[in-house]
């Protein structure tokens, strides 16, 4: 690595630097664009290229081909390889494009059977003309009126939803029939132009500009429609610095091709994802702020959420399952309560059609052509609980090494929707459902490291996500999240980001 020293060159002066170029970092740039200012975006990984991988499942299941050559601890100091994506676009490039809002209620403290949510510091309506905002960007296609939890929407969706193939139309009718409200889950998939490229599932697979609408192919294409925005790739950001006060922001320094470099903004948008964004805070303590940027509260790297989810085959061995794709239908009916006045037990969804390809990067020893058997037999769904806010689990770095001390919470809910789900399976007519938990090698939905909240001492941004500590450094990925609610979460990281960049434009504009 050759070092800053004398090489004045590496250094530049920008309005904003925008680290990360995933759901937050790709939408806030695309929000802030518009201002005229300086932004750079910085972005630690390649862009995701086409190749013959893209839709070979056991290149991308059994291999982990897109996965990263990285090594993640748990507490105990066992390895684990996370699933955790670190191209242009981030995890938007292999997410499964659910782009749902969360439901009014997780804006509001939740009682489940083993603890309750805190809340967030505003209410649906202040987040709701975001949404329809982060919708429009990402050409979100659903349909209203189906699912009677879905909060009020001040604008329609755009596009209808993916269809059913007629297999899962049959499955939404026998849902129905056994008193369930199956809805369209809203998508960003344009599904004619994906199956052009390939006749694959998207949930999970990368996309190459083929139809999926992830934050590259949305939200910095239109960033970078402004020829005030730079993007750099295998350009990842190691250091923040700050005054000798430690207020402000003042550096960021970056390493590229062996080399550092160092840009002096106005204002940083940190967006590295919620695990890399609060390593980012925490690596850069400095002697006004010993235990790291942004954190005085001490909740940098704590509250870490990722729900707790199982994927499940519902198998009805008298029906073929000739689905490519699949993901097309929700079901909430266990997301308020657990349908008998019980606690909230979570959301339901489709995933991606399983293959034998895929079974067999979990079941090492069985011979693909068996489990392939199995998946044409089975319905294939993903069973999703609210994972509640532990200053207990948490990220954190012993020298170097990335620790994930995840605490799961809420298994009550997550067990209790496993439990009804298999009731209602059988009831429509798959009388075999088996069920397997995904782990901490699956970080898909981290949240919650860097906090959003009013209250400077337990808050590390605040509703803005704009950093207590630091006026001029803003977060705007999933780390923000205070609760992880039992949905998706990035059109809400999107619809947050969005409003973080209207919010700071005024000061940045040029
Ligand atoms: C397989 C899969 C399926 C998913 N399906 C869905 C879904 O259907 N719906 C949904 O809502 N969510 C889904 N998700 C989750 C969703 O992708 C994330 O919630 C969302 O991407 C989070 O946005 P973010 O900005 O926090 O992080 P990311 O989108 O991951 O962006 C972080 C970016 O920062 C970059 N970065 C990291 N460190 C640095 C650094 N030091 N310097 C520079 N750049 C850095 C990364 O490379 C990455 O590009 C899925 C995720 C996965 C993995």
């Amino acid at each position: 690595m050759r070092g800053l020293a004398g090489a004045m060159n590496n250094e530049k002066d920008v309005d904003v630097v925008v680290i990360g170029s995933g759901m937050g970092g790709a939408t806030f740039a695309a929000g802030l664009a518009p201002s005229g200012a300086r932004i750079v975006i910085l972005e630690r990984g390649e862009r995701l290229i086409d190749s013959p991988e893209t839709r070979d499942p056991r290149a991308i299941f059994q291999r982990g081909f897109f996965r990263p050559r990285e090594t993640w601890y748990d507490a105990a100091g066992a390895p684990f390889n996370p699933g955790n994506y670190y191209y242009v676009g981030g995890n938007t490039k292999l997410y499964g494009a659910v782009l749902i809002r969360y439901r009014a209620q997780d804006f509001r403290p939740v009682q489940y059977a083993e603890g309750a949510t805190p809340g967030w510091p505003f209410d649906y309506e202040e987040l709701e003309p975001w949404y329809g905002r982060a919708e429009a960007l990402y050409q979100a296609r659903g349909r209203l009126g189906d699912d009677p939890t879905e909060p009020r929407h001040s604008t329609p969706y755009a596009f209808p939803p993916v269809p059913d193939e007629p297999a899962i139309a049959a499955v939404r009718e026998r849902l129905k029939r056994v008193g369930l409200h199956p809805f369209s889950l809203p998508l960003g998939v344009d599904i004619d132009k994906w199956l052009v490229r390939g006749k694959t599932p998207w949930d999970a697979y990368p996309n190459t500009d083929s139809g999926k609408m992830d934050a590259e192919t949305c939200a910095l294409k239109a960033a970078l429609a402004h020829e005030n925005v730079t993007l750099l790739t295998a350009a990842r950001a190691a250091r923040l610095e700050t005054d000798g006060a430690g207020k402000k922001i003042v550096g960021v320094l970056y390493e590229k091709n062996g080399e550092t470099f160092r840009l002096r903004p106005r204002a940083v948008a940190l967006a590295a994802g919620a695990v890399n964004s609060a390593l980012l805070l925490l690596a850069s303590a400095n002697g006004a702020m010993p235990d790291g940027l942004a954190n005085r509260s001490g909740q940098v790297g704590r509250h870490f959420m990722n729900h707790n989810s199982s994927a499940a085959l519902a198998v009805d061995p008298f029906a073929i399952n000739d689905s490519i794709y699949q993901k097309t239908i929700g079901l909430n009916d266990f997301y308020l309560d657990d349908g008998r006045g019980g606690p909230p037990l979570g959301n339901v969804q489709l995933l991606g059609k399983i293959s034998g390809a895929i079974l067999k990067s979990q079941l090492r020893r069985a011979p693909e052509r068996m489990l392939d058997i199995l998946a044409r037999r089975a319905v294939d769904f993903y069973f999703m609980s609210e994972d509640l806010p532990s200053p207990e689990s948490r990220v954190r770095l012993d020298g170097s090494r990335v620790v994930l001390d995840w605490r799961p919470s809420n298994m009550a809910a997550q067990n209790g929707l496993i439990a009804r789900m298999r009731e209602m399976l059988k009831a429509a007519g798959f009388p075999i459902v088996l069920v397997k938990p995904f782990d901490r090698r699956t970080p898909s939905h981290q949240c919650g490291t860097i906090r959003m909240g009013s209250d400077p001492a337990r808050a590390a941004v605040d509703p803005h996500c704009r950093a207590f500590d630091h006026p001029n450094l803003c977060v705007v990925d999933a780390g923000v999240l205070p609760t992880s609610a039992s949905v998706n979460p990035a059109l809400t990281v999107a619809a947050l980001a969005l409003r973080a960049a209207e919010h700071i434009r005024a000061e940045i504009s040029t």
